[in-house]
């Protein structure tokens, strides 16, 4: 059994997809490929299969993920769902990767006062997780957390099906406060 990386590594910028395959050698490596905007984000794909991953970012083509480079490392939005292959999916999140199908991943550390900031953006109405986090400059997968906090302690609800990720203030606390 191969192992899967638990991280993302930016190893360079580079100018052309083909020069990833040069650069790129354990699961998990990375570099974005800019010609005057960020084209793709490329990865050696990080459950070990050999393949590289090329991830769309630019926004003029095709459907594109967010790069986030806050902190030094890579953050994608949404998740990448390998759908030939492997079938890897995975999320990449301050450096981490964060595997779909298992409970037991690394996660980058927590930031409390995320929470209170998302508590004061929720309403009645249910919201999606990233459209709060571009709300307040904050990327989805930290916004999704502090939510889900709240959801714990009883003062948010998540949505089902297609509100799975979106989130309002939980009818309980509605009622006490009225
Ligand atoms: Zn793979």
């Amino acid at each position: 059994m191969t192992t899967r990386a638990k991280t993302a590594r930016l190893v360079a910028n580079i100018e052309y997809r083909d020069e990833a395959s040069d650069i790129l050698d354990e699961p998990g490596d990375a570099a974005v490929v800019v010609r005057g905007v960020p084209r793709s984000f490329m990865m050696k794909c990080p459950d070990g299969c050999g393949e590289m991953l090329a991830v769309n970012l630019d926004g003029r083509t095709d459907k594109a993920w967010r790069l986030d480079m806050r902190g030094g490392t890579p953050t994608l939005y949404p998740s990448v769902w390998k759908e030939a292959g492997c079938r890897s999916h995975f999320i990449v999140w301050r450096g981490y990767i964060v595997w779909c199908d298992r409970w037991d991943n690394l996660e980058p550390p927590y930031d409390p006062l995320l929470e209170d900031a998302v508590l004061r953006l929720l309403t009645n109405e249910y919201q999606n997780a990233a459209e709060l986090a571009y709300a307040v400059d904050e990327i989805p997968w930290d916004v999704s957390r502090a939510a889900r906090r709240l959801v714990k302690r009883g003062i948010a609800e998540e949505g089902r099906g297609k509100l799975l990720d979106s989130f309002r203030l939980s009818g309980a606390r509605m009622t006490s406060e009225r």
